[in-house]
């Protein structure tokens, strides 16, 4: 409720993180509504789209950031800082009122040329449109990395001929985001399951796209896992052969990450993620 007007709810979807030392919880709240565009949503939304930070013991409220008063496609915040960028958003690619990685990272005390690795979970624009402004590498010091699959199938001029004329704009935006990394040799794409720095592994989870990577983040004994849009189980561009490959990579996952259990249809799978995320 604000300014008398219902507006939806404010959920916190992304991982949550804490700073034991202050004893802070970082929230990243959702949009208040999943209805995609934001635009004629009244109100300023105080506290949706937004870094919020509690104190932990007393649950009060010690600082909160906006990033946006609407989004426009129900994005999840990224909780704490990391100089490790998992995806880098629309960035030039959805308009003016959103793209604005660059001026919360640097809200966070970091400088994009402090930023070493970049992961990319797949190359659909609304990840990579951040990688780059007025056509050069926003971290200029930055190894980017994504599967193999995700560039061969993306940066092939044959596939994007092959493409219908509504899917061609998708490869360009992916070689538009990409080929400056590519030509100054700072694109170092890996193949399938890879280790790439200590504490962070990539696992292969094709299907949204064909090089689709989940990223797990492990440290004391905790796992993160970070995943771009791969819980879209079928995408008919792709072919079912993908589709066929996600629940393999997704029960790779909950074997690793502990969730064992005999899991056999893409149902059993889909239910033992929800379950595990207690959602
Ligand atoms: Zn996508």
């Amino acid at each position: 409720m604000h300014d008398g007007i219902v507006a939806g709810t404010a959920n916190v979807w992304a991982p949550m993180s804490s700073d034991e030392e202050r004893g802070l919880l970082f929230l990243p709240t959702s949009s208040p509504s999943p209805d995609f565009w934001g635009g004629r949503r009244p109100g300023n939304d105080e506290h949706a789209n937004s870094v919020v930070a509690l104190r932990a013991e007393t649950g009060e409220l010690v600082w909160s950031f906006q990033t946006t008063h609407h989004d426009v496609w129900d994005y999840d915040l990224p909780a704490q800082p990391t100089l490790a960028r998992i995806d880098t958003g629309a960035g030039i690619f959805f308009g003016p009122t959103v793209g604005k990685l660059l001026n919360n990272l640097e809200a966070s005390g970091y400088r994009p040329e402090q930023v070493d690795e970049v992961y990319i979970t797949h190359m659909h624009l609304d990840h990579i449109g951040g990688l780059i402004k007025d056509g050069k590498r926003v971290f200029p010091n930055a190894v980017v990395r994504a599967a193999q699959q995700e560039a061969d199938y993306w940066l092939s001029k044959a596939h994007r001929e092959a493409a219908p004329e509504g899917a061609k704009g998708d490869f360009d935006a992916a070689i538009k985001a990409l080929q400056p990394y590519v030509s100054a040799g700072k694109f170092k794409p890996f193949d399938g399951d890879a280790n790439l720095v200590p504490g962070i592994r990539a696992v292969a989870a094709p299907g949204h796209t064909p090089g689709h990577t989940v990223y797990l983040a492990e440290s004391k004994g905790q796992t993160l896992v970070l995943w771009g849009d791969s819980d879209q189980i079928v995408e008919a561009d792709y072919g079912r052969a993908y589709a066929a490959a996600i629940p393999m990579a997704r029960f790779q996952l909950l074997s690793e990450t502990g969730h064992s259990a005999q899991l056999e249809t893409p149902d059993q799978v889909m239910r033992a993620i929800w379950d595990s995320a207690d959602v």
